[in-house]
């Protein structure tokens, strides 16, 4: 019987974000089409007598903004999955965290994936995948994603998810910002700036044949999200960033989901290179590569 597992789950960005107009329970409509890439989450789980959280951090993000108390989503998750399977008993949780955290990249709902399917595998649960995916969007919109990974069509709030054909292999620069940028706060002013939103949510249409051609430019022309004006009205210098990454030859820059991290798409791994050594010369420290799509939350191979 294994007493500890690992589960590796990924970052992800919004390749296109339509949002409809805001509904009478407070929810937007969301026609979205997400991708993970290669920025990842590792979380732990071991049996234990009393539940613990422990939590290392890779150098660009700031551990205290992560709550390592009940408030922390894993915990969350371990509550919604034990209650589903009637199990008691508790476990140690160990996050190894590289995704920006509150940045728009489902670093939170990467956690939660990640604990889901490590309880599942550690218990033996026999919960059947289609549970497991009620679970997730019971703990978040995007935690369904980060369980299916690849690249999908997310709509409903974004939690229910149909993967796509992706023939690309696809490279990003990420620019995370040092202050996150709530993302209750960016929904409210769309609807401050666009009150006249459609009910109906942007869809991707001609985004969907660009992944299918694996072409980069054809794919930088059709990226789109509803949520860059409002981030970028209260957040100006991401305008700034944007402009920039675009100038040092980026195809096409945008923020992720409710930002406030940026994310470029290059023309190869060398593009990528020389945007980010032109992002680092105009003062931005952190600038990290990733490609697209990986899979999604999926078991670590333990030495
Ligand atoms: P989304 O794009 O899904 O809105 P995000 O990437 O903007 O998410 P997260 O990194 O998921 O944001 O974090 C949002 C908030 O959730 C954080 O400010 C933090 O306080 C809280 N939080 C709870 N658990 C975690 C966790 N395991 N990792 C990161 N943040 C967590």
């Amino acid at each position: 019987m294994v007493s500890t597992v690992s589960v590796r789950a990924a970052a992800k960005i919004n390749l296109h974000l339509g949002v409809g107009a805001v509904r009478d329970d407070g929810f937007h409509p969301l026609d979205t089409v997400y991708q993970a890439i290669s920025l990842y989450d590792d979380v732990t789980l071991t049996g234990a007598v009393v539940p613990s959280l422990e939590l290392e951090c890779a150098d660009y993000i700031d551990a205290g903004d992560v709550p390592i108390g009940g408030g922390n989503i894993a915990f969350r998750a371990l509550e919604v999955i034990r209650a589903r399977t009637g199990r008691h008993g508790h476990e140690a949780v160990e996050i190894l965290k590289s995704i920006p955290v509150a940045g728009g990249m489902a670093g939170g709902s990467a956690d939660a994936a990640a604990t889901l399917l490590a309880y599942d595998r550690l218990h033996r649960t026999g919960l059947p995948d289609d549970v497991l995916l009620d679970l997730a969007a019971e703990l978040g919109s995007d935690v369904p994603f980060s369980l299916v990974g690849g690249t999908a069509r997310g709509r409903g709030r974004g939690e229910v998810v149909q993967p796509l054909d992706d023939r690309g292999t696809w490279w990003w620069v990420a620019v995370p910002s040092g202050v996150g940028l709530s993302t209750p706060e960016v929904y409210a002013h769309f609807d401050k700036l666009f009150p006249d939103a459609l009910a109906e949510p942007a869809e991707p249409a001609d985004l969907l044949s660009a992944l299918a051609s694996g072409e980069p430019l054809r794919l930088a022309r059709t990226l789109h999200n509803d949520l860059q004006a409002p981030a970028v009205d209260l957040r100006p210098e991401l305008g700034t960033l944007i402009d920039r990454g675009e100038g040092e030859g980026a195809l096409r820059g945008l923020v992720s989901g409710s930002g406030p991290t940026c994310i470029f798409l290059c023309d190869s791994l060398d593009g990528a290179h020389a945007v980010v050594a032109g992002l680092r010369g105009a003062g931005h420290d952190v600038v990290l590569i990733a490609n697209g799509p990986v899979a999604g939350a999926h078991l670590l191979e333990r030495p």
